[in-house]
């Protein structure tokens, strides 16, 4: 059975990469303790999810998976993108940063409220030249003008994916979301190479 690591600190995240990889062999293992991950500094998702990938696998001489995701608002030219995290400061909280985003949209209507969330995922093969794959996903929906929900993480109570009948990430389960999310949809896109590359 091959090993990957999963470069996160995310017990959410690394439940959800276990459903995806475990039913195509592989052995999940979340990050040691002890092993920091380099800060995401990169200009895009896909070079901060190359950069925890490439650093679990040099750490640890083990195939990783790194992964970096975002929101990105029309209205807005696609922020807060890779910084959505830290939107509104570097140590903001889920509530500053959903809070900065409703301002910057009050009064904007409901037809230019699109946006989507989208996911990086890379997966570094082990060696020091082992191939490199990426897989993304992205989910279209729209921001709604106050939260809905108390699930999730994130942006999620003001996030309607298209195809839900209106509820947010925020009114649904876990294994909903992840049928429709971004990360479920990269998840998918990487299982599928890496099913045919086995
Ligand atoms: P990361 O991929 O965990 O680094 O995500 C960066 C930031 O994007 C998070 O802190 C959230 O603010 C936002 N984000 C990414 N994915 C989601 C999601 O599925 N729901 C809500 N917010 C998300």
């Amino acid at each position: 059975m091959s090993e990957v690591v999963i470069a996160t600190r995310n017990a959410g995240k690394l439940n959800e990469f276990e459903a995806y990889l475990t039913p195509i062999g592989f052995k999940v293992i979340s990050l040691p303790e002890g092993i920091v991950l380099p800060p995401e500094d990169g200009e895009s998702l896909d070079e901060n999810a190359f950069i925890k990938a490439q650093h679990g696998r040099r750490v640890l001489g083990k195939s990783c998976i790194g992964d970096d995701s975002g929101l990105f608002v029309d209205f807005l030219d696609g922020a807060p993108g890779v910084v959505s995290a830290r939107f509104a400061g570097d140590s903001a909280t889920d509530e500053d940063n959903i809070a900065k985003l409703l301002r910057l949209l009050d009064g904007v209507e409901p037809s230019l409220r699109g946006a989507e969330f989208r996911c990086t995922l890379c997966y570094c093969h082990e060696g020091e030249n082992g191939p490199t794959v990426f897989a993304r996903g992205i989910i279209r929906g729209q921001i709604t003008t106050h939260e809905r929900g108390n699930a999730g993480f994130g942006y999620d109570p003001i996030f309607v994916p298209h195809g839900a009948n209106g509820r947010s990430f925020a009114e649904m389960t876990q294994l909903e979301k992840s049928t429709m999310s971004h990360r479920g949809k990269a998840l998918e896109a990487l299982v599928s190479v890496l099913s045919d590359t086995d």
